[in-house]
């Protein structure tokens, strides 16, 4: 149902809202890093003081259970904040001894804020994604015009409004809500941009990275994915599997780095499908404003005939459907849980982000194979491994192509480590001190003593 109307901004709105962020720079960067630091702190305590709201407001906005925004997207959105706010007052060059000066030079570099950032995100999980580029962006001196995406723009909207009461001076946060190709492309096109920083599909990004190209404007990109999750026989199943599931269904599956792509050892592969058919019968699917839901409905009709259009392909290409079923009935765009078996490398269901609740259990043998089979991806987002055998575990986190391993466990992801992609994943990272530091330019300088 409709459940709010936002406002779609033009290109004309685009315009003034970096007009205003141009004006705010000039004073936002040279205020002491203390003050955007107090800031940003302040924010992150506001957002904890109307924590139910926002898990509300982004429980009815993306249809994700209610459970997991109160102990998920909000409380960690808080740490985001807090954590890029304390980078603030830590940024620093470095000093150089020249090497092949011939008389002493005093030399250093300075990091610098690039200047005023354009924060594109999507609706997964869009207060913490929106959340976690403005705090790293004015944490760095930057200033941020943010467009959330236009099927979620309700936390961010609030957001702002808090931003406001935290005292952030006019110009340095706006949210501008629109369509992905009026206000988006505005922005990714506007010369008064000096970064793009965007999360969402591969191929959003490729067009944004392509049109960045025309004037060098520094841009980040945080894509897609079709992660890889590995159960090897020594595994501790039990843990395993619930890992698995989790991996591969947590907000329906609508997550970047959402282990799609299940590789199983043959000796235990009868026994984690069954394992994992049972915690797929075991899902409580439904409203999410009840307490008991575990998994609520896809983002929208559209994200739902995306999803059951790759099932349907799947399954017309020769794989099985050995747990999953129909549409729920009743209203609301739910699917359920699905496992599919039999795939091959040439199908779309393996290869493709799908963005749902969908996983391919595949069969492997060895190390050297599931490696293989594992890299044999565009993507490189993330990857699961399990196994009881730690030199086994860390031969293959190092072997495979991906941003982040987790070796027993899935979904770890936390504001102190870096977290981007490798190939067509992405570029560059965020969190961490490489997340503040790419919202910097490098300076060096050199002076003759
Ligand atoms: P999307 O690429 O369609 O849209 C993302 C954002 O870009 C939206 O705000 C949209 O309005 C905007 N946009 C669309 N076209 C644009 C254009 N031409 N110019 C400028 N902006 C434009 O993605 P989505 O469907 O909202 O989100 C799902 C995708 O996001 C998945 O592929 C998922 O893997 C990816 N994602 C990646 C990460 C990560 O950290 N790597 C995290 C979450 C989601």
């Amino acid at each position: 149902e409709t459940i709010a109307t936002a406002a779609a901004a033009g290109a004309a709105d685009a315009d003034s809202a970096v007009a205003a962020a141009r004006t705010a720079f000039r004073r936002w960067s040279t205020q002491p890093s203390a003050q955007r630091a107090r800031l940003l702190f302040k924010l992150a305590d506001l957002l904890e003081r109307h924590a139910g709201e926002f898990a509300e407001l982004e429980t009815l906005d993306v249809g994700k259970p209610l459970m997991i925004t109160r102990l998920v997207d909000v409380p960690f959105t808080v740490e985001a904040i807090r954590y890029n706010a304390g980078w603030a007052t830590k940024l620093t060059g470095e000093t150089f001894d020249l090497a092949c000066a011939p008389t002493p030079f005093q030399a250093f570099s300075l990091r610098q804020p690039v200047g005023v950032v354009a924060g594109i995100v999507p609706w997964n999980f869009p207060l913490l994604q929106i959340a976690m580029k403005l705090s790293a962006a004015l944490a760095a001196g930057c200033v941020v015009v943010l467009k959330p995406s236009e099927l979620t723009p309700l936390s961010a909207l609030r957001l702002g409004e808090l931003a406001l009461e935290a005292g952030f001076p006019p110009g340095v946060l706006q949210i501008l809500t629109g369509l992905g190709s009026e206000a988006g492309a505005a922005l990714v096109r506007h010369p008064g941009v000096d970064k793009i920083s965007f999360t969402g599909s591969t191929a959003v990004g490729r067009e944004i990275v392509r049109h960045c190209a025309e004037d060098f404007k520094r841009v980040t990109v945080e894509l897609g994915g079709k992660s890889p999750n590995i159960i090897f026989a020594d595994a501790e199943l039990e843990q395993a599997i619930a890992g698995a599931a989790a991996a591969a269904f947590f907000n329906a599956g609508q997550v970047c780095y959402a282990g799609s792509r299940l590789y199983v050892q043959e000796a235990v592969y009868d026994t984690v499908v069954s394992g994992l058919g049972e915690a797929i019968e075991n899902y409580v699917i439904g409203d999410p404003f009840d307490a008991e839901t575990q998994l609520g409905p896809l983002v929208s009709a559209q994200q739902r005939e995306r999803v059951e259009g790759y099932v349907e392909d799947g399954l017309r290409a020769g794989a099985e459907r050995v747990a999953g079923g129909p549409r729920p009935d009743g209203p609301g765009y739910f699917v359920r849980p699905t496992l599919l078996a039999r795939t091959d490398p040439s199908m779309r269901v393996i290869r493709e982000e799908i963005f749902g609740p969908v996983v391919c259990v595949v069969p492997f043998k060895n190390a050297a194979d599931v490696v293989g089979q594992a890299n044999a991806s565009r993507y490189g987002l993330a990857a699961g491994v399990w196994s009881r055998d730690v030199k086994n575990a860390h031969r293959v986190a190092r072997a495979l192509n991906a941003g982040t391993v987790w070796v027993n466990c899935y979904h770890v992801v936390d504001p102190h480590m870096p977290f981007g992609g490798w190939r067509e994943s992405g570029w560059g990272r965020e969190f961490g001190r490489a997340g503040v530091e790419s919202f910097t330019e490098l300076k060096s300088v050199a002076l003759k003593l």
